[in-house]
């Protein structure tokens, strides 16, 4: 069995990929994770907008969960994010602030439901990048 260190799980929008792997590898995860990139990272588990979606997220995760065992699931979300805002569950134009409140209410829901509803039993820990190349912690 290969094991990965970790699942990261982040949108496909190119404004956070510098930001991205410059804390992946100033955080020694190069070349240990597997990622699934999405647009709105993990938004189809709080509020799918198509099942079909929300089916494949589910599936490419477990496949990294049988085939790689990560120690944890690190989730990145970032600010402005065309993903969340695609039908207004977080919209585009918010302050930075609101902006944060509205992810952190989401990933505190997307745990809940990957916990309880998927039984993903790993930690899961949830990042919010700026577009001024910030992360900070979600919850
Ligand atoms: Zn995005």
């Amino acid at each position: 069995m290969h094991k990965a260190k970790a699942l990261i799980i982040s949108c496909i929008d190119f404004r956070i990929q510098r930001t991205l792997m410059r804390w992946l590898e100033s955080s020694n995860y190069v070349g240990k994770y597997d990622h699934i990139s999405i647009a709105g990272s993990l938004r189809d588990i709080v509020k799918p907008e198509n099942e079909i979606y929300l089916q494949n997220l589910i599936r490419q995760l477990k496949i990294s969960l049988d085939l790689h065992s990560p120690h944890e699931i690190l989730v990145f979300d970032h600010q402005d994010c065309g993903g969340y805002a695609s039908d207004n569950l977080i919209p585009n134009g918010l302050s930075k602030q609101e902006d944060f409140i509205r992810h952190k209410e989401c990933a505190q829901k997307a745990r809940y439901i990957l916990f309880n509803e998927y039984e993903i039993k790993i930690p899961i820990n949830f990042y919010y990048i700026d577009l001024l190349g910030n992360i900070e912690s979600l919850i």
